[in-house]
């Protein structure tokens, strides 16, 4: 079988086993651009992005038949071209990045829907925002005219076993929950970005409605 066959397999054998509601993003970091169309033929709607220069790269060659999310931490000097390009941003992890965010939308008359990133490992060297710290982190920032607040993000450690993530997951879900009952003003909670390759499984178990896959649809990463 050719890599495009391969490709288009794995999306839709994953795809067809994936509950109700629980959307797929192709995590695309490092493919060529025949593999990240193999996936898109295969079904695949919402690509995700770590950096905006390679998300635009790819962009230049798939367009808007897809939607853009980015997934990686978004450093401000790249908000400019970040809001041009994406449909929604993950890793809203500051204040100050969401209001960078917002002013950027404001400039091109765009309204961002954003996931507030959380660090439910609690990882020194991670992006996110902490647990305890996501309520002020909303109340600062859900005032604010060109995002809106629709979900929350997280990756969790790394590991080799997927049940290792179940916990960071379960924290997460339990503010998903929280914030979503609590109906805060101009705040939507309706997704949950939760889980990878090895973990997606174990994510929506625990509640997670949109999984970022890379690995099981593309292969192992050569780059
Ligand atoms: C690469 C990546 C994924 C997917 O990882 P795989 O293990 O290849 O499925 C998911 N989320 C983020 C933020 C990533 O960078």
């Amino acid at each position: 079988m050719s890599d495009h066959d391969t490709i288009h397999d794995s999306v839709k054998t994953i795809m067809q086993n994936l509950p109700d509601g629980v959307r797929l993003l192709a995590a695309a970091k490092t493919r060529t651009p025949d593999e990240v169309k193999a996936a898109v033929d295969a079904g695949i709607q919402i690509i995700g992005y770590n950096y905006v220069q390679e998300a635009e790269q790819m962009y230049q060659i798939i367009g808007n038949r897809v939607q853009w999310h980015m997934i990686g931490h978004l450093q401000r000097n790249k908000a400019k071209k970040a809001v041009r390009l994406f449909d929604m941003i993950e890793t809203i992890d500051s204040v100050r990045l969401a209001k960078t965010v917002d002013r950027r939308c404001a400039e091109i008359g765009k309204v961002m829907p954003v996931l507030i990133e959380i660090n439910s490992g609690r990882e020194e060297n991670k992006a996110g925002v902490l647990p305890e710290q996501v309520d002020m982190v909303i109340e600062q920032i859900r005032g604010l005219s060109n995002i809106r607040i629709q979900g929350l993000m997280t990756m969790g450690p790394l590991t080799g076993d997927p049940e290792d993530a179940r916990p960071y997951f379960q924290v997460t879900t339990e503010i998903f929950n929280r914030l979503k009952q609590a109906e805060i003003p101009q705040v939507k909670m309706r997704y949950l970005s939760m889980g990878m390759s090895n973990s997606y499984l174990v994510a929506i178990e625990e509640g997670a409605n949109l999984v970022r896959i890379g690995t099981r649809l593309f292969g192992e990463r050569q780059r």
